[in-house]
C-alpha cells in the first residue's frame, strides 16, 4: 500500500468511515486509520455506533420491549402465553452478532470503495503528514496526504470521586453486557444513555432503578411538555429518576456499590447492585494531534472549526462527535458527506438547524428544531399545535396512546420553527418534520398534505392543522 493519499481520514466511525466512502465515490484515493479492537481481538470499523453504542443499545431495547410485551401486555389482545422466560445470554448473544454483521458491513463497503483501511492509532504531524502506530507494529508508519479529516469520536466521561470497576460501576459500554439481571441498579445521569441503558434493564426484570440526575431539570434539552410527559411516563415504568442529586462518594463493597449523593433532604446513602455512570462523552482529542501541528482546540477540548468544519489548518478538516454540536452518529455522517464534497470542489452545507434527536425509551422522545421554551425565552411570536395520540385511532389499534406530537409554526410566516413528540415509533415519525424543515415548510404545507389513515402519522397533520385551531379528530376551543 503507497503512502500517499489523496485524503487520509482519521476514526472509522459513522462520522469517519462515511466520510471516506464518500471521498473515494468521488474518486479520491483514500486511507481511513482507525484503532478499534473488539473484544475478540479483532480490528473493526464502525466505531463507538456500531461497537458499543447506537447499534447494540437499540438491539437490547427492542430484546427488552419484545419481553415484556409478550409477558405482560399481550393478554390484553387476546393471546395467551405461559412459561415466558428470559434468556439472557441468548439476548446478548444475538446483540453482538448485530454488531458482527455490520461491522463487517463496513469492511466490505470499504473493500468495495476502495478505501484503504489502515489498522492502528493516527497522529495529525505538521504538515497534513499523518504518524500510524499500527497494531502489533513497533515503527511507525508515516502518511501523507492532501487533505486530512479528522474523525476521533468520543469517550464516556467519568467523574473524579466515581471510579468505573469491574462490571459492578460501568460506562455504558459495560452496562451492555451485564451477564445476569441487576436486582438494584443505580444509574448516575438522567441524559439519553442513563434513560435508554435504565429502561432495557427494568424491562428485563430489574427491580429498582434508581436514576440521580444532577441537575433540577429533567431533560433541558428536550421542549419542556415533552420533557414533562416523559419524566410522569419514566416514573410510571418504574424509573425512580431524583433531580438536584449529586453523588459524592461511591465505594465497592464485595458484590455490591454503596453511594452517598446530596439532594434537597440533605446527605443520602444508597446501595446497588450495579452502578452506571452516564454523565456525558468528552472527544478524543488527547492525543489526536502532535504539538508541531498546532491543531487549535476550544477549552472542552473540541477541535475548533467553522461552519464547514475547516480546522484553524489549511486542508485539515474535523467532523462529528469532536466538533461543536449535537454527539449523534447522523450529525457526523452529514458533516462527513459535506466535507467530502467540499474537498472534491463540490458547493456542500449541512443545515445544523434541522437536526434530529431522538432517545429510544418506550415511548421514544423525538424533536427537530427549536423548543418552545427556547422561542419564548427569545421573545420569537410563534404558534403552537399539539395533538395528542389518544385521539389517533391508530395509536389505539395497537394500543400505543400515550404522548403527543407538538408542532411550533412562526407566528408571521407560518414557517415550522420545531416539531416535539413523544409516542410509539416516534424516533421514526420525526424525519417527516426533519423533511418539512428541510424544505421550509409551513404549518399550512403540511395541514394540506393527505396522510395514510390509519396511522401514526396523521397526528403530525392534526398537530399541524391545530396550530391554526382546526384540528379534525380533537376538539378545538378557538374554532374559526
Ligand atoms: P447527556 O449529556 O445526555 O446526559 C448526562 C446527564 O448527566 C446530564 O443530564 C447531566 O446533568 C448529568 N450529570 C452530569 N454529572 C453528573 C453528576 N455528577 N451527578 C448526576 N448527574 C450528572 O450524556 P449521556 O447520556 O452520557 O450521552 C452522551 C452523548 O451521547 C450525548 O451527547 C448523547 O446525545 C449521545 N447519545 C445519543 C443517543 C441517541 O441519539 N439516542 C444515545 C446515546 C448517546
Amino acid at each position: 500500500m503507497s503512502d500517499q493519499f489523496d485524503v487520509v481520514v482519521i476514526g472509522g466511525g459513522p462520522a469517519g468511515y462515511v466520510a471516506a466512502i464518500r471521498c473515494a465515490q468521488l474518486g479520491l484515493n483514500t486511507a481511513c486509520i482507525d484503532q478499534w479492537i473488539n473484544p475478540r481481538g479483532k480490528p473493526v470499523l464502525g466505531g463507538t455506533c456500531l461497537n458499543v453504542g447506537c447499534i447494540p443499545s437499540k438491539a437490547l431495547l427492542e430484546s427488552s420491549e419484545r419481553f415484556v410485551q409478550t409477558r405482560h401486555e399481550l393478554s390484553d389482545h387476546g393471546v395467551r402465553v405461559a412459561g415466558v422466560e428470559l434468556d439472557l445470554d441468548a439476548m446478548l448473544a444475538r446483540k453482538d452478532r448485530i454488531v458482527q454483521e455490520l461491522t463487517k458491513g463496513i469492511e466490505q463497503l470499504f473493500k468495495a470503495n476502495k478505501v484503504s483501511w489502515v489498522q492502528g492509532r493516527g497522529q495529525l504531524q505538521g504538515g497534513k503528514e499523518i504518524k500510524v502506530t499500527e497494531n502489533g507494529r513497533e515503527k511507525p508508519r508515516r502518511l501523507s496526504a492532501g487533505h486530512v479529516i479528522l474523525a476521533p469520536g468520543s469517550s464516556p466521561l467519568e467523574l473524579d470521586h466515581v471510579s468505573l470497576q469491574g462490571d459492578i460501576v460501568v460506562d455504558s459500554t459495560g452496562a451492555l453486557d451485564f451477564h445476569a439481571v441487576p436486582e438494584r441498579l443505580g444509574i448516575i445521569g438522567a441524559g439519553v444513555i442513563g434513560l435508554e441503558l435504565g429502561s432495557v434493564w427494568r424491562r428485563l426484570g430489574t427491580e429498582t432503578v434508581t436514576v440521580l440526575e444532577a441537575q433540577d431539570t429533567f431533560l433541558p434539552i428536550t421542549d419542556e411538555q415533552v420533557a414533562a410527559e416523559a419524566l410522569r411516563i419514566f416514573k410510571g415504568q418504574g424509573l425512580d429518576v431524583q433531580l438536584n442529586s449529586r453523588v459524592t462518594d461511591c465505594k465497592v463493597e464485595g458484590q455490591t456499590v454503596e453511594i452517598q449523593y446530596q439532594n434537597d433532604g440533605g446527605e443520602q446513602r444508597a446501595t446497588f447492585d450495579k452502578l452506571i455512570v452516564a454523565v456525558g462523552r468528552r472527544p478524543n482529542t488527547d492525543a489526536l494531534a502532535a504539538d508541531e501541528a498546532t491543531l487549535l482546540l476550544d477549552e472542552w477540548g473540541l477541535v475548533h472549526v467553522d461552519e464547514q468544519c475547516r480546522t484553524n489548518l489549511p486542508g485539515v478538516y474535523a467532523i462529528g462527535d469532536a466538533v461543536r454540536g449535537p454527539m449523534l452518529a447522523h450529525k457526523g455522517a452529514e458533516e462527513g458527506v459535506m466535507v467530502a464534497e467540499l474537498i472534491a470542489g463540490h458547493s456542500a452545507a449541512v443545515n445544523y438547524g434541522a437536526v434530529p434527536s431522538v432517545i429510544y425509551t418506550m415511548p421514544e422522545v423525538a424533536w427537530v428544531g427549536e423548543t418552545e421554551q427556547a422561542l419564548r425565552a427569545a421573545g420569537d411570536a410563534y404558534r403552537s399545535g399539539v395533538f395528542p395520540f389518544s385521539a389517533s385511532g391508530r395509536a389505539r389499534a395497537i394500543g400505543e396512546t400515550g404522548g403527543f406530537i407538538k408542532v411550533l409554526a412562526d407566528a408571521r410566516t407560518d414557517r415550522i420553527l420545531g416539531v416535539h413528540m413523544i409516542g410509539h415509533h416516534c424516533g421514526e415519525l420525526i424525519s417527516e418534520a426533519v423533511i418539512a424543515m428541510e424544505l421550509g415548510a409551513s404549518a399550512e404545507d403540511i395541514a394540506l398534505t393527505m396522510f395514510a389513515h390509519p396511522t401514526l402519522s396523521e397526528s403530525f397533520h392534526e398537530a399541524a392543522l391545530a396550530v391554526h385551531q382546526r384540528p379534525l379528530h380533537i376538539v378545538s376551543h378557538r374554532k374559526r
